[in-house]
């Protein structure tokens, strides 16, 4: 453990669309920003090539470029983007009151707010084929994809709610939707379900599974495999859009913060705060319904103003 301690204003946890936004408003506040980037640094759109939907580029931006415009940004106003992980954190119960965080193990963070911008990732298969073709036709998000398969044919894998919503949103842009359902029935509400069999242009293969993704660099296929008859089938398609759930980056705050039965941070109201003072929370992390770049962006703008007003609450 090393013992020099640092004092800070504002730490940023996270550098997606959410952590980079809070960190250009903080800056600008004169909070002096302080960002650790975590392991991915740019966040989950750095795994994707074209990003078609964030407002400002016409043309789209491959995913990488759009997320080093935002690091480009937030330090032309002197945030400092670290690379490092957090890796422990006490935060104070206090208002204002001083959070303990520690990076990678052994640095030593004291820091007046914390804003927190970890995120959620897409939970996959884990078949080497799928990993392989992400990109290429293999994707989590219908809402930022979908439209690059209009009037094609693509795959569904999942039976919750998540999977019934992206189903039925495709259905809307897609020719026909197949959806691999691994039980004999779905887990979506009633409703969804209802929405999914009443849409002409959805079919539902019950006690089905992903056995493989076909194609060398792109999306030609399938092979699906039914667990009950262990017959195995080839479908060709040109998308497959995995709807299994997402995982919110929070265990490093598990038993300090509030959080819902799917491990999503709990904010209060329309605000970023959580339930300790000069906590924030931003992005994907606490967002489980809109999972959007420019959402996430949006609360991270939030979130400092929060952090700013929090501190400016303390002078008076
Ligand atoms: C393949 C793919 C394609 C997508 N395409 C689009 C699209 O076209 N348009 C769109 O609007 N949205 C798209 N999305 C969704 C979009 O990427 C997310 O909504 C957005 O990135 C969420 O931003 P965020 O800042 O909340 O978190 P993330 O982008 O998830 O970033 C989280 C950050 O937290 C960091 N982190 C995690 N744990 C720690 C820790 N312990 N210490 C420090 N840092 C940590 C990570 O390293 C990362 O930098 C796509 C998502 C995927 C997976």
């Amino acid at each position: 453990m090393s013992d020099t301690i640092e004092r800070i204003k504002c730490l940023i946890v996270g550098s997606g669309p959410a952590g980079y936004t809070a960190a250009i408003y903080a800056a600008r506040a004169d909070l002096k920003p302080v960002m650790y980037t975590g392991m991915e640094m740019g966040g989950q759109l750095t795994t994707t090539t074209e990003v078609d939907n964030y407002p400002g580029y016409p043309e789209g931006v491959d995913g990488t470029k759009m997320m080093e415009d935002f690091k480009a940004q937030a330090e032309r106003f002197d945030t400092q983007v670290r690379f490092g992980l957090v890796t422990k954190v006490e935060l104070s119960k206090e208002k204002g009151g001083i959070h303990k965080v520690e990076v990678d193990g052994s640095k030593q963070i004291e820091a007046e707010t914390v804003i927190i911008a970890t995120g959620a990732s897409a939970s996959y298969l884990g078949l080497e084929s799928e990993e392989r073709l992400k990109g290429g036709g293999v994707s989590a998000c219908a809402t930022c994809d979908g439209f690059f398969y209009r009037d094609q044919d693509i795959i569904v894998v999942g039976a919750g709610d998540t999977a019934a919503e992206e189903a039925s949103y495709l259905a809307k842009i897609c020719k026909n939707v197949t959806m691999l359902v691994r039980r004999d029935e779905m887990r979506a509400s009633k409703a969804m379900q209802k929405r999914v069999l009443n849409t002409k242009n959805i079919k539902i293969m019950f006690n089905t599974e992903l056995d493989e993704v076909l194609g060398e660099k792109v999306v030609e296929g399938v092979r699906v495999v039914n667990n009950q008859t262990k017959e195995k089938q080839e479908i060709a398609v040109t998308g497959v859009f995995i709807a299994i759930g997402h995982k919110p980056n929070t265990s490093l705050f598990e038993g300090q913060l509030t959080m819902n039965e799917s491990k999503y941070l709990i904010t209060k109201g329309k605000s970023s705060k959580t339930d300790k003072p000069g906590v924030f929370a931003c992005g994907d992390v606490q967002d489980h319904e809109y999972r959007q770049a420019v959402t996430a962006a949006g609360s991270g703008c939030m979130a400092a103003l929060d952090a700013e007003r929090y501190l400016a609450s303390l002078d008076d």
